[in-house]
């Protein structure tokens, strides 16, 4: 068995096979963790996780959402809207037992709208972020960070709120594609890094350090800190490029650290569930 501990099956590009994704990959014993970017994907994010065994949801703000935009991912290309962080709505949704944690949040400075200075953008992001690390806070979940070229600026903010007992329950830096010094950053304050299909890429010809950079953090991160996940639609491991992602390719996301860090298969799949089990810890698998 493995978890995707961070999959958007709600999202549009599902919108007419749902269903049939979430069994394929329940029949591949791989379960899910669907997390939300706004108001709709994480109240459909809730209805999924009720409808179905073996799913549970995060909710939250994306902080690309924050702003209007156009934003191009993996031939995927939407518009956001601008939504604000409304703190009782994320906190009345979040009542339900199938809400493990507050997510996705944090701050993207790759994905800037032209009409707002950075400093404008920042200040946005920070507040949103900030809120929803307070509600993880009054709630005692975890929260799963989005950080895109905006380490520097997000580790003092977890620092400052892992301060005093705070933040308790920690959280996942999803989809951590930085370096070994930035992943240090997280594990210092007992958060966990999440990989993707991305470990799967090859190095790219125009920055092969990126990549040789990564594969550094897989080796140096203790096994008991790392979650496996997906992010589908997005990022489909290497195997699978081109297509759109599907939640059981996590187990190419596992086959790669376990090739990594030269152990067995079996021992990343059962340390990488029990540490999606010990991070969000109102999973109960019966
Ligand atoms: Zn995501």
């Amino acid at each position: 068995m493995l978890i995707d501990s961070h999959c958007h099956v709600q999202f549009n590009a599902y919108k007419n096979d749902a269903e049939e994704v979430i069994r394929r990959s329940l029949e591949r014993e791989v379960k899910m963790i669907v997390v939300g970017s706004q108001a709709s994907t994480s109240e459909r994010a809730v209805e999924y996780a009720k409808k179905c065994d073996g799913l549970w949801a995060v909710i939250g703000l994306h902080p690309v959402h924050l702003t209007s935009q156009e934003v191009d991912e993996e031939e995927i290309n939407f518009h956001s809207r601008e939504e604000k962080f409304n703190y009782n709505f994320y906190k009345n949704l979040a009542t339900d037992e199938k809400v493990v944690g507050i997510g996705e949040a944090g701050l993207d400075f790759f994905h800037l709208p032209k009409n707002l200075t950075l400093a404008e953008v920042i200040k946005i992001q920070t507040e949103a972020f900030e809120a929803q690390a307070e509600l993880a806070t009054e709630l005692n979940l975890p929260i799963a960070i989005h950080c895109r070229d905006a380490h520097q600026a997000l580790l003092p903010i977890l620092q400052k709120f892992c301060k005093n007992g705070r933040l308790q329950n920690r959280g996942v830096a999803h989809c951590f594609t930085g370096n070994w010094f930035e992943a240090k950053g997280y594990l210092d304050l007992g958060f966990y890094i999440g990989f993707t299909g991305v470990i799967t890429f090859p190095a790219k010809k125009t920055n092969p350090q990126q990549q040789l950079n990564l594969i550094e953090v897989v080796k140096n991160t203790p096994l008991d800190m790392i979650l496996v996940e997906t992010d589908s639609p997005y990022l489909a491991p290497q195997e699978h490029r081109g297509k759109r992602c599907e939640p059981w390719m996590v187990i190419e996301v596992a086959k790669k650290i376990a090739e990594i860090k030269n152990v067995p298969f079996e021992e990343v799949a059962e340390q990488t569930v029990k540490n999606t089990l010990n991070l969000f810890s109102k999973i109960k698998i019966s």
